[in-house]
């Protein structure tokens, strides 16, 4: 008997600790075998052949993600854990390293998505995915895998990589004073510096990467165009600019601009629940489907996570819709029809998103944002607006006598303005003034900017306020549980690896061990349903 087989025995496959490993036996690992061709094609064909067999590989790092195993203990668990053997079967030894090597190569390849296509696909073919005639959508933030840096040390840190790059070029003198002064990483004398002193040395570290990129530049274009270089060039126009000729730092950094040299694509965003501090690293939005029917108390859910896309931290929700909807449809397959209808948050709905909803298609449900001064002083939602007549009526009931209409070039996608006005006499007989013009302003009259799509957005927020749509919209919020699954269960929150594409990888694997387990529970649940 096979060491193989002596494990069959010793494991029962319908046990619920057991479940999610059987699935990925009998479904997952067939799914994935067929798509061998298109994973072999990421090995050169006659050199470089894989040592270890890349399907299994795909399969042990759904399952290393699934129980947020270090590389080390992954590869352990797949000599050594009978529940792995159980799934991947008798498995050769291999080194961790290896892991990292074919996880490099999937993100280069672009083939991240493999394991969640091959995981809905099982799950179709088994019946238990069915059409995904609408999903929910929400994002989430990640927490890139580096320090937090000052602006400083982000300068400095940059310098010094660039210069341990450029000493290759005629060696670390070539390169003095930089070398030695960007040769720690972080100096005594700057740990407890005053704000002067620190101010001082961003000066000095501005004039030095002026100096640097200038002698970089003089070497050629390879030097020139070279990754630690191209980064140097980049941290120098987001941190400094040119005043009087010399470099002077920014008041503050360019949106987008890069917070730690070790992971340029991570950025620093923030939203209402993390306040100031924000959060470095990158934004996730999650899509799944939606049921018909609400799940009964101590009911596992049927959702399936389908699409999980990683877009850089300051990317808004607005817009983000179709592309969320075109991963979950290459990620579902061709065969599937795309969703009737979008669940989603206030940060996904406005006029355009609206519009672009209908001309794709698909309903966009989701709560209106209030406009702006709502509850401090009426609204646009307070005002009768007539777009085609060009007339807006006020809370009073006072028309407009002006109207006037503006095209702004530069935000095109909004469309055209539509601004009103009410006469100053009238409004300073008004009763209703105190909550009508503002106190600031300098105008003795209210005025009324609406875009060319405000009766578009009148009629969803009229909508909103419906019972039916609120009942309708309670379909969205399990999503927030989604959320919490992925990080608290699969360590979603924070990036295992540096770089938006490997991140990336880490959200598919993780959309896949989290279906994985839905599955089981699902099915362990049914089973006992039913006895
Ligand atoms: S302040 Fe002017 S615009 Fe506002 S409600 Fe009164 S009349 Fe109408």
């Amino acid at each position: 008997m096979s060491t193989m087989n002596a494990i069959t025995v010793l494991i029962d496959g319908d046990a619920p600790a057991v479940r999610p490993y059987a699935l990925m036996r009998d479904r997952v690992l067939p799914s994935l075998e067929r798509r061998r061709e298109e994973i072999e094609r990421m090995y050169a064909p006659v050199m470089g052949r894989p040592e270890t067999d890349p399907v299994l590989l795909m399969a042990a790092t759904v399952l290393q993600i699934m129980q947020r195993l270090p590389d080390r203990a992954c590869a352990e668990a797949c000599l050594y854990d009978a529940r792995w053997r159980f799934a991947l079967g008798d498995m050769p030894p291999f080194h961790p390293t290896t892991l990292v090597h074919f996880r490099n190569r999937l993100a280069e390849n672009g083939k991240a998505r493999l394991s969640l296509e091959a995981c809905l696909e099982s799950m179709r073919d088994a019946g238990y995915l069915k059409s995904c005639r609408a999903v929910r959508i929400d994002s989430t933030h990640l927490l890139a895998r580096i320090a937090d840096m000052s602006r400083l040390e982000c300068v400095r840190e940059t310098l010094r990589l660039a210069l341990d790059f450029l000493a290759r070029f005629g060696g670390v003198a070539a390169w003095e004073p930089w070398s030695g002064r960007y040769a720690d990483r972080n100096p005594e004398e700057l740990r407890k510096a005053s704000a002067e002193r620190l101010a001082a040395r961003m000066d000095e570290a501005g004039a030095d990467m002026r100096d640097v990129l200038e002698k970089a530049d003089a070497l050629g274009e390879a030097v020139a165009g070279a990754e630690p270089v191209a980064l140097l060039r980049r941290v120098f126009g987001e941190q400094f600019e040119l005043r009087d000729g010399a470099p002077a730092q920014r008041r503050a950094s360019e949106a987008g601009a890069a917070v730690n040299p070790h992971d340029p694509e991570a950025q620093w965003s923030t939203k209402k629940t993390l306040g100031k501090a924000g959060w470095r690293g990158y934004k996730a939005q999650v899509c799944e489907s939606v049921e018909d029917a609400t799940c009964a108390k101590g009911e596992p859910t049927k959702a399936v996570v389908t699409a999980v896309l990683v877009q850089p931290a300051t990317g808004s929700d607005h817009g983000s819709v179709p592309g969320i909807l075109a991963e979950h449809q290459s990620a579902v397959g061709a065969e599937s029809p795309p969703p009737d209808e979008v669940f989603a948050d206030a940060g996904y709905v406005s006029a355009p998103a609206l519009l672009k909803a209908e001309a794709g298609g698909y309903a966009l449900t989701g709560p209106m944002p209030a406009p702006p001064h709502s509850g401090k002083r009426f609204g646009s939602d307070s005002f009768a607006v007539d777009i085609p007549g060009r007339v807006a009526v006020c809370p009073a009931g006072h028309a407009s006598s002006e109207c006037d209409r503006i095209d702004d070039a530069k935000h095109a996608q909004y469309g055209a303005k539509y601004y009103f006005a009410w006469p100053a006499k009238t409004c300073a007989a008004c009763p209703l003034r105190e909550q009508c013009v503002s106190k600031k302003s300098k105008l003795a009259r209210r005025t009324l900017e609406v875009s060319e799509h405000h009766m578009t957005v009148q009629v969803r927020r009229a909508l909103c306020k419906t019972p039916e749509y609120r009942s309708r919209m309670r379909k969205r919020n399990a999503v927030e549980g989604t959320h919490s699954e992925l990080v608290r269960g699969y360590g979603l929150r924070r990036c295992r690896y540096k770089g938006r594409s490997k991140t990336g990888l880490q959200a598919q694997f993780t959309a896949t061990a989290c279906n994985l387990r839905r599955w089981a529970r699902r099915l362990c649940w049914e089973e006992r349903k039913m006895t």
